[in-house]
């Protein structure tokens, strides 16, 4: 309670805004993510890695716009493509040049991706997907994780969500290779797809395991079911995403975030009989219009992005600074004798408190201590740092290594502050 009323009154400004936004909108929000109480911060601008709010506080930009924000705020090979984008007309309503190289440049990226199809969101790229892999088995039933988030209508934290796409779901456990083989198995020939992120990303940045994923990928194809890997937030790990690292190849991969350029954005893609479903000039072609789908600010940014900005030498870098970010930040606490975990994959990373043992799967998070967390953020926005409220990082190219050091500095006194409540 002092962290907020230090954060009201820290905050006046945003706190107008709110307040304003809650005569239109429900709670003030029209993205339940960012919600937090007393109330959230109004952002005014962003610049390389940094943001700004309305009452003029500066951050460091730790969350990059929950991974979309990879190339930090006005990088200049995005904001040069859209401005020239933007000169050649918005909305012109036909086929252009920028989606054939944004899709050919995807396809060469990730292998099992041999043909692509645009989307406005990761959220519709994975209701596709799914649609894709009813149509090809004619079968009904989609296996998702516990605790996975595959966008606002597919969301299994505890189960499930009330407004979720009306599928008839399955959820396996994460990271239990024998409970979820068993159950692919059982109900395989209802299975039309199975649906998994290479890492929960909302669900805590809880890595698979590569067995979990290889046995997953057998189990599959054992029963005729199509795997899609949801790589919308883990695509950033390497250039071809998570499955290049892992050598392991789904049927289809939804993509999101960072490829469009930081525009709204969405991909899905997979293997040439499956994707060859949508091809119109086939008489039982599927249907999937999208005034969007090829909006020349996404199909730009996005290829100016993957091909000037994050080359597979960048995505390496990021990577790697991501995994020694995390192990400074782990070590600390434990210098520090507190129960604090990082979990994550190289530029993703998220924070649980008063959990001791390993954390593999939502299951192990039950215990997690919730008033630290809040505190963690709190504090850590009045320090300068903006981040989720679950407590969660996405590096972006701009935040330099000399700010990486500045978190780890001031992780390291947040808990020397707090150490009598953590
Ligand atoms: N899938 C994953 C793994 C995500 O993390 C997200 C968004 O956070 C989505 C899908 C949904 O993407 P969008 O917010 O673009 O609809």
């Amino acid at each position: 309670s002092e962290a907020h009323a230090r954060y009201e009154r820290a905050n006046p400004r945003s706190q107008a805004v709110h307040l304003e936004a809650c005569n239109a909108m429900p709670g003030g929000n029209t993205r339940t993510t960012l919600f937090h109480g007393p109330f959230p911060l109004a952002l005014e601008s962003g610049q390389g890695g940094r943001v700004r709010d309305v009452d003029g506080h500066a951050y460091i930009d730790m969350i990059g716009e929950y991974s979309a924000a990879l190339y930090g705020h006005s990088h200049p090979a995005i904001r040069a493509a859209v401005e020239a984008a933007l000169a050649r007309g918005l909305n012109l309503g036909g086929h252009g040049i920028a989606e054939a190289r944004l899709a050919q440049l995807v396809c060469a990226r990730f292998p099992s991706i041999e043909l692509v199809r645009f989307t406005n969101s990761g959220t519709e790229a994975n209701l596709m997907a799914v649609a894709t892999a009813k149509a090809a088995t004619g079968r009904k039933r989609v296996m998702v994780m516990n605790g996975g988030y595959h966008g606002g209508l597919m969301y299994f934290g505890g189960g499930g969500s009330p407004v979720n796409a009306p599928h008839d779901y399955l959820l396996g456990r994460y990271n239990d290779v024998e409970g979820t083989v068993a159950l692919i198995e059982a109900h395989g020939p209802e299975l039309a797809c199975i649906l998994v992120e290479p890492m929960l990303g909302a669900g805590g940045c809880i890595p698979a395991t590569p067995a979990f994923l290889g046995a997953v990928r057998e189990a599959a194809s054992r029963v005729g079911a199509v795997l899609i890997f949801d790589e919308v937030m883990t695509s950033r790990m390497s250039a071809g995403g998570r499955q290049a690292m892992l050598g392991i190849a789904p049927d289809m991969t939804t993509l999101g975030k960072y490829i469009g350029g930081g525009m709204s954005f969405g991909a899905f893609g997979g293997n040439r009989d499956l994707m060859a479903l949508y091809d119109p000039r086939r008489p039982d072609a599927l249907p999937h219009g999208g005034t969007f789908n090829n909006n020349v600010l996404s199909m730009a940014a996005g290829y100016a992005g993957l091909s000037e900005a994050f080359t597979p030498a960048a995505a390496d870098a990021l990577f790697a600074r991501g995994e020694a970010l995390r192990a400074r930040l782990n070590a600390a606490a434990n210098a520090a004798g507190i129960t604090a975990q990082w979990t994550g994959l190289g530029s993703m990373a998220c924070v649980h408190f008063g959990i001791a043992g390993p954390i593999a799967s939502p299951a192990d998070l039950a215990a997690a201590d919730k008033t630290a967390l809040e505190l963690f953020f709190l504090d850590m926005l009045h320090r300068g740092f903006y981040l989720a409220r679950r407590g969660m990082i996405a590096l972006n190219l701009m935040v330099s290594e000399e700010e990486c050091t500045a978190f780890v500095d001031a992780w390291q006194d947040f808990l020397a502050e707090r150490r009598p409540v953590l």
